[in-house]
């Protein structure tokens, strides 16, 4: 019988299968778990209502209803500093990107790979991560700058056959990466 760990029990996620996505700045999330309160302020603070009281009550992102525009009204709300910028150079004032996250693109099912006419996840990016390729055949094809992805899910929500994925990579307290949730 496989063992089910605190985390998951927390979380409600018994079978160690659900995949979630925490609001931008959220600690690691061994200590996010231990940390927040389930107080739900920056549920509450996001104007956008992009965070939604998620299993065990603790808050996750919908990226179904848009992109993050790392306003910071979430981080500056949490009063528990489950959600806290880490710092890497406190001199530089430097410091961790709010998460883990990338987009990609399964090209196959794309509609400007397919002969219809579709920018609009190239027009959702304010980093100018999506841009687009002519190929032989008149087909544009959309490349994903990974290094320039934030992460922010504009694409995400604004793709109309839901073809782009978002991938999470969730660390330990040792920094451990512990897996990586789409
Ligand atoms: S940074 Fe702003 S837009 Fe993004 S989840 Fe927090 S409150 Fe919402
Ligand atoms: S998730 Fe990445 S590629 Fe998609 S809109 Fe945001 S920055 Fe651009
Ligand atoms: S929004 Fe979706 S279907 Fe349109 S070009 Fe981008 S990935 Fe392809």
């Amino acid at each position: 019988m496989t063992k089910i760990t605190r985390m998951q029990l927390l979380r409600g996620d018994l079978k160690g299968e659900k995949t979630l996505f925490r609001p931008p700045w959220a600690l690691p999330e061994e200590y996010f778990i231990d940390y927040c309160t389930r107080c739900n302020k920056c549920v509450d603070a996001c104007f956008d209502e992009l965070i939604v009281k998620g299993r065990g009550g603790f808050p996750q992102m919908d990226f179904k209803r848009g992109g993050c525009d790392f306003c910071e009204d979430c981080l500056n709300i949490c009063p528990d500093n489950a959600l806290k910028k880490v710092p890497t150079n406190v001199i530089e004032k430097e410091f961790l990107p709010p998460w883990q996250i990338k987009a990609s693109i399964d090209l196959s099912n794309c509609l400007s790979m397919n002969a219809t006419i579709c920018r609009s996840c190239g027009e959702s990016c304010d980093d100018e991560a999506i841009n687009f390729t002519l190929k032989l055949g008149g087909i544009a094809e959309p490349e994903l700058n990974v290094d320039a992805c934030t992460g922010c899910g504009a694409c995400f929500s604004v793709c109309p056959v839901q073809v782009i994925s978002l991938r999470s990579i969730v660390l330990d307290k040792e920094n451990h990466q512990v897996s990586e949730m789409s």
